[in-house]
């Protein structure tokens, strides 16, 4: 047995798989030993996926992924196994034996996303440092005159780049060569006459620098707000490139802070700012995230999916900000997201508000949020004013992609209706136009009740028993299927069930190739509370039996009519006989049956 299978397996038996998936997505206890969530993995608004606490295996009854802790983490971090391995060791304070990667290329990215983190690091206390230091009084003043306490700025590790082209290239140039130092983001070059790039300098100069970090809370990348004024200011803010650690798009601001304040509250309040964002936060509004003022993207909606499907959304007013937001909004819309809509007054952000206003008077907007069908019959209002037909058209039509955006037909209707009412639109081409759009989407709606009969659940059942203790029951049926397998032919599980009899390892979900069969047995042991009895695996292969001498018996009155037909005596009374011995049979069982 190699190294990274053994230590696998210590780390399996280690880990609660329970833990491991609350970690990303909320789960709720659904019975004795299992408990259900969203699933990550799909789209929906209503939990499908299980995860069983005892036999420490997922399962989604509505895309039908399924798998051990390890497949988890690596579908849910987009990672391989030997990488899954090492993060769920690292949950569960494992310390990692020597590395092993499956090949040179994984383990050279590995080795330099661990220097980048640990530049990041160090760059950030140096930061930290220079804006305590004489040359961050500039900035200290300027995030005091935005209402930033000392505690603020230590919470969120706010910074200061000084004005220099080398000062932080000589602070790291010990800790990594040239070309991590380069892959860092932390530096930029000019290309020079030749097509190569010229030596490398400081990115981030006389700015203040605003940590970001990933969902582990590590900083991965800079955001930098100029302090300088006119001409040589440059952009106001300017971001760390894409990097090995840091792609934008699957960033949101904060989550790491958030997170757990998201999943109390039910909700994740969605700002635009980082300063937005940091604001809010730190006057104890924790649930709070921002986008950067970009778009969402899917991948940061994937994010987001885990920890909460709602969303109260408070970005800028401003036309820009609208923009992004309508896109954000349409985005989280499509991917089945309940959301609602905070306008500030008189055109404030989330950071002036709450700092002009006071934090009770930010609640109470946020308490007051529309809806979002709300919120957008209102802007159509507002855009196309008037009685006419032909404003109530534009209207519509400024509706009508929002509404058919909607995967739930239900909310489509309702908004439909409620847009047919505030609009006043009483022409019924109009409202046939709605009806249409609300009936447009398909629903995601995903039910499933279960096809397998009492008798295949209990076999089932029996064959993934491991404990050691119930091994008889395990081996009766066993046996029954190696000794009679034309009785259990027919069953909609044989394959399943022939996969289990056979197993070399010692995880049922493991002995399962095909994935409609494995989520055949998930969906089973999912609703399992304990293992089955011996006399119920008795009861249920002679039920089997019995069907298969049912099955026979019918076979053999269709080939004695024939038999009589052609009047093959000989044939006849063989037949006959078969089939009294096998009446006798059933009736021995039934007897049997009826005596235990
Ligand atoms: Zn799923």
């Amino acid at each position: 047995m190699d190294a990274t299978v053994s230590f696998s397996q210590t780390v399996k038996q280690q880990a609660d798989i329970v833990k491991v998936i609350e970690g990303y997505i909320r789960l709720r206890k659904a019975g004795a030993q299992n408990y259900t969530g969203l699933c990550p993995f799909h789209k929906e608004k209503s939990p499908s996926f299980s995860v069983h606490a005892v036999r420490q295996f997922y399962h989604c009854f509505g895309c039908g992924v399924s798998g051990d802790v390890f497949s988890f983490v690596g579908k849910i971090e987009n990672v391989g196994f030997p990488e899954a391995i090492r993060i769920v060791a690292q949950k569960c304070g494992i310390p990692l034996p020597k590395r092993e990667f499956s090949s040179p290329e994984e383990a050279a990215g590995a080795r330099l996303r661990a220097k980048l983190l640990e530049l990041h690091e160090t760059a950030a206390t140096w930061f930290e440092e220079h804006l305590r230091g004489p040359e961050g009084a500039v900035a200290r003043e300027y995030l005091a005159g935005r209402g930033m306490t000392p505690e603020g700025t230590k919470a969120f590790r706010i910074g200061y780049s000084p004005d220099s082209f080398n000062a932080l290239r000589d602070r790291l140039s010990g800790v990594a060569d040239n070309e991590t130092l380069r892959a860092s983001g932390l530096f930029a070059s000019k290309e020079q006459g030749d097509g190569t790039q010229g030596p490398i300098y400081d990115r981030f100069r006389k700015r203040v620098m605003f940590p970001i970090a990933n969902e582990g809370g590590r900083v991965i990348a800079f955001t930098a707000r100029t302090l300088e004024t006119g001409d040589k200011a440059g952009a106001k803010y300017i971001n760390s490139p894409e990097t090995p650690l840091y792609s934008k798009g699957h960033i949101l601001f904060n989550l790491d802070k958030a997170r757990a304040s998201i999943r109390q509250h039910e909700f994740a309040l969605l700002v635009e700012g980082q300063m937005d964002c940091i604001s809010v936060f730190l006057r104890g509004i924790q649930n709070v995230i921002a986008t950067s003022g970009t778009a969402f993207t899917e991948q940061q909606v994937a994010l987001l999916r885990r920890h909460t499907s709602q969303v109260v959304v408070n970005f800028d007013p401003d036309a820009a900000g609208s923009n992004a937001a309508e896109k954000s909004i349409a985005l989280l819309t499509e991917e089945g997201f309940t959301i609602k809509i905070v306008t500030l007054d008189d055109g404030l952000d989330p950071d002036r508000f709450i700092r002009e206003r006071g934090v009770e008077a930010y609640m109470a907007a946020l308490r007051g949020a529309r809806r979002q069908s709300d919120y957008l019959i209102e802007r159509a209002r507002v855009a196309f004013p008037g009685a006419s037909a032909e404003q109530k058209v534009k209207a519509m039509n400024y509706l009508l992609p929002h509404i058919r955006r909607m995967p739930e037909k239900l909310a489509r209707d309702q908004f439909a209706a409620d847009a047919a009412q505030k609009l006043n639109i009483d022409s019924s081409v109009l409202r046939e136009e709605l009806r249409q759009a609300a009936l447009k989407r398909r629903d995601h709606v995903e039910t499933r009740t279960s096809t397998l009969s009492e008798v295949e659940r209990v076999l089932l059942r029996a064959l993934a028993i491991t404990d050691p203790e119930d091994e008889q029951t395990r081996r009766l049926a066993v046996e029954a299927l190696a000794q009679q397998p034309t009785w259990f032919e027919h069953l909609s599980v044989y394959a399943a069930l022939q996969a289990l009899a056979g197993r070399q390892a010692n995880d049922p979900m493991n002995a399962i190739e095909d994935e409609g069969q494995r989520a055949l047995l998930a969906e089973t042991l999912m609703a399992e509370t304990k293992p089955p009895e011996l006399g119920e695996v008795q009861s249920a292969i002679q039920e089997i039996q019995e069907r298969a001498i049912e099955n026979r018996q019918r076979e053999l009155r269709a080939l004695i009519a024939e038999a009589e037909r052609r009047g093959d005596f000989a044939e006849l009374t063989l037949l006959t006989q078969q089939k009294l011995d096998l009446d006798r049979a059933l009736q021995q069982l039934h007897q049997y049956r009826e005596s235990v």
